[in-house]
């Protein structure tokens, strides 16, 4: 997990980066290129399909109960 500089790109979207992970994490839970060894950024929507997947479904499905 890491800080992200302004003007960093979600690397699945066109969306502003908000986290950074390495890319062995991010393969855990997202089609990546094999080829990406470095970071991965994550806009907001993406982290937090990131979290939701990395936690699995059952603290989404509390917090809406
Ligand atoms: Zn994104």
């Amino acid at each position: 997990m890491g800080r992200v500089s302004k003007g960093e790109k979600c690397s699945f979207c066109s969306g502003q980066a908000f986290k950074s992970i390495s890319a062995v994490e991010a393969s855990k839970y997202f089609n990546i290129k094999a080829e990406t060894r470095k970071r991965v950024y994550l806009c907001r929507d993406h982290y937090k399909e990131y979290k939701r997947k990395s936690k699995g479904d059952r603290d989404l499905e509390r917090s809406r109960w």
